[in-house]
């Protein structure tokens, strides 16, 4: 999953967060403002490969939870009584697979790193701006810790970038897999604004972009609801009390657990 932002061909960012829509395009989250108000988030058909923990997509024939166990599937009546976005997609989808960390115990370490090409006292900003959004989730469900030096053995290793293409502002680059569960490649950041480099992100939306991608991190899907870290056009600044819900939700079901209409 990914944080992609990106313009309407010839138009300028007024304000990036307020005009931003998610789109999930191949375990990608796009972030775009060429949308008009009400455009909703738009799931890819990109199979199961890289997707946040509860995505519209199906285990192939005989795929399992764990060494052989066949995961349970669940009728979303039953399911999706509250647990906040949880099924969300389940709007436009026949059926969504829970994903998250399997078998993990223990404080979770987060390397966020300096961006290294920015000059220092941007960098540290950045750094801090960073740290600040993924530490929202801390608690939700593993103790987190930020690790700014690279140390200690981390679980998710945030690499920096000026832009990253196209619209992009982060991607979370995850896999999952019946037996190890959800894992993270690596949490992708920008630094820079992808519609004039010469401008650096204001922290505050860096802090916005490591909540979210935090929360695909975790496995979280995107919420229907303005207000969420996890919805689309992502203007919150805590997590909301429908955030906090969903990811007890998520972590309270089987990994690999299959939902369906
Ligand atoms: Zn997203």
């Amino acid at each position: 999953m990914s944080v992609l932002l990106s313009l309407g061909a010839g138009r300028r960012p007024r304000s990036l967060a307020l005009a931003a829509i998610l789109l999930v395009v191949g375990g990608t989250f796009l972030w775009s403002r060429e949308h008009s108000p009400g455009s909703r988030t738009v799931p890819a058909a990109d199979g199961c490969a890289g997707r946040p923990g509860a995505g519209p997509c199906r285990p192939g024939p005989g795929a399992t939870a764990s060494g052989g166990e066949r995961a349970p599937v669940l009728r979303a009546d039953e399911a999706c009584r509250d647990v906040g976005y949880l099924c969300a997609a389940l709007d436009t989808a026949r059926s969504i697979v829970i994903r998250h960390w399997k078998d993990f115990h223990g404080t979770m370490v987060v390397h966020v790193p300096p961006p290294p090409f920015e000059d220092p006292a941007t960098a540290r900003r950045l750094q801090d701006a960073a740290a600040d959004g993924i530490l929202m989730w801390n608690g939700q469900p593993f103790p987190l810790v930020v690790d700014r030096d690279g140390f200690r053995k981390a679980q998710v290793q945030v690499r920096w970038t000026r832009t990253l293409g196209a619209s992009r502002l982060g991607v979370a680059h995850t896999v999952w897999s019946p037996s190890t569960g959800l894992e993270v490649r690596s949490l992708e950041l920008s630094t820079r604004n992808p519609f004039d480099s010469s401008r650096v992100l204001d922290p505050s939306q860096v802090t916005l972009t490591a909540a979210h991608e935090m929360g695909h991190a975790l496995g979280l899907p995107h919420s229907d609801r303005r207000g969420d870290v996890m919805y689309p056009k992502n203007t919150a600044r805590t997590l909301s009390a429908r955030d906090y819900r969903t990811v007890e939700a998520l972590y309270a079901l089987r990994d690999g657990t299959r939902i369906v209409h």
